[in-house]
């Protein structure tokens, strides 16, 4: 048994790092830290608008805008080049060349901003889930002149806000972009932010944790300042990132066992080091630590840990970070991989019951139905093996063993996955407990996991 020869966290350890933890955030100019995820249809405007946000925050040089604005116009994309800010990145990180982390980070009054993924990814639903599982905030961006399209039953902003609220997203600036091409029109803004509300709180979101408001991402218009256009004069609320900026900060599972989901893997060293990227769930990390990798069932050591903009001896929970690890065996790392506290290790399941609501279904869910399972960074094919109830509004039983689960339903059901996989339950880590269903590329249902069925006690 491998614990058996951890010394991880001694009492002292422990008790430095919580001091350490403590008085960091005792510090005046130590400023609550978010992980914010951009959603939204494609061509939205996404990279286009927070390129130029962090352009006009000053985390972009002049320099390079020009750059960019050159290239674009030599290739006939000459609108692209504040999307190239984010768009860059990614191929920087394609190339695995260490990131930038500028460009992804950046700092309000009062807040730091850890800028996830979604952006660059065009359409690409499954890389949104991954990015999302490690928000706690989100923009949904919407293009005000071809609304329509994209709250379509083809389009993704329904089912990227779905997906964002059932991924535990419950703070939402809904920002109503390209308002220059519908010459900033209050009645189309208000048209289409009636009809979002409606939607929006449908899916469960507390009407008082949205924010709506009028920007033109690509002038720039009501993203620091205000506009000066006398067509916007309606307009009296925050700009962009005053509404960034007065985001609460959720709870930081800070005294809970250690856990954090492996989002990236930079590097591979033949020596026996990896570097990965991700968030921490709950807990708190030194360097020096010894972590439990599952599944696998592996110990590594922390070399250093990276935060967005320094280097750090400690991370806490809420963290966006990267880590350098020493490890034996290093191919045992993959996406989706969970790292532990090896005393108090993360469950590891194939089998358990779940609470799911379900979007549109292509059929009913039947015994035996079989759909790709996501949880924080991994996917799985999963089958529905039991239909147990179908549940009511207030989360009583409607029906007992029914026969199928159809269209916007709750049903308590159990799920059998191919593979052992990391997870929680929803009870103890919500974000470890929560899961989505996928089938032929749309989303089906999204889940909490309510108990395991299987665990497996004996190889942890
Ligand atoms: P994404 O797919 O959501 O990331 O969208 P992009 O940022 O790539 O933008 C798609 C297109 O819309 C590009 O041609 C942008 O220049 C354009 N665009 C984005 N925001 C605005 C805006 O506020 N006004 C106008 N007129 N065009 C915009």
């Amino acid at each position: 048994n491998v614990h058996k020869n951890v010394k991880q966290h001694s009492a002292s350890r422990k008790k430095e790092l919580e001091e350490l933890v403590h008085n960091s955030f005792a510090t005046t100019n130590n400023k609550p830290h978010l992980n914010m995820v951009v959603i939204g249809h494609v061509d939205a405007g996404k990279s286009t608008t927070m390129g130029h946000l962090l352009y006009k925050l000053g985390y972009v040089d002049q320099r390079t805008i020009s750059k960019f604005e050159r290239e674009a116009n030599n290739i006939g994309k000459g609108s692209f080049h504040f999307a190239w800010v984010l768009d860059e990145h990614q191929e920087e990180r394609e190339r695995g060349v260490t990131m930038d982390v500028c460009v992804r980070y950046f700092e309000t009054e009062h807040r730091k901003i850890t800028l996830l993924d979604a952006p660059g990814h065009r359409d690409f639903v499954p890389n949104m889930i991954s990015g999302t599982t490690q928000a706690d905030v989100a923009i949904l961006l919407i293009n005000a002149s071809e609304f329509e399209a994209g709250f379509s039953s083809e389009g993704q902003t329904k089912e990227h806000a779905l997906l964002a609220k059932s991924l535990g997203i419950m703070q939402l600036i809904v920002a109503i972009n390209k308002m220059d091409l519908v010459d900033w029109s209050e009645e189309r803004y208000n048209y289409i932010t009636e009809t979002l509300k409606q939607f929006l709180v449908s899916a469960k979101f507390n009407e008082k944790n949205l924010y709506f408001m009028p920007i033109s991402g690509f002038k720039g218009d009501n993203l620091i300042e205000k506009i000066a256009d006398p067509r916007c004069s309606w307009y009296t609320g925050n700009t962009l990132v005053q509404q960034i900026d007065s985001f609460s900060v959720g709870e930081r599972l800070i005294n809970k066992p250690f856990r954090m989901g492996v989002n990236d893997i930079y590097k591979t060293n033949s020596k026996g080091s990896v570097l990965v990227g991700g968030k921490i769930e709950a807990g708190v990390l030194g360097v020096g630590d010894k972590l439990l990798i599952s599944p696998g069932n592996e110990l590594c050591t922390v070399k250093a840990i990276r935060r967005a903009h320094n280097d750090s001896d400690w991370a806490v929970g809420g963290d966006n970070i990267d880590l350098s690890l020493a490890i034996d065996v290093t191919n045992i790392l993959r996406l989706g991989s969970i790292l532990s506290d090896p005393e108090k290790p993360i469950q590891v399941s194939k089998r358990f019951l779940a609470q799911i609501v379900t979007f549109t279904l292509p059929l009913p869910i039947t015994n035996g139905y079989q759909a790709v399972f996501h949880a924080h960074s991994m996917e799985e094919p999963a089958t529905i093996t039991k239909l147990l109830s179908l549940l009511d509004n207030s989360g009583g039983v409607s029906k007992k063993k029914p026969r199928c689960v159809s269209d916007g339903m709750t049903a308590l059901v159990e799920v059998q996955l191919t593979r052992l996989a990391c997870l929680e339950l929803y009870s103890s880590y919500r974000q470890l407990g929560r899961f989505t269903l996928r089938e032929s590329g749309k989303t089906i249902a999204a889940g909490i996991i309510t108990e395991f069925l299987d665990v497996d006690k004996a190889t942890l």
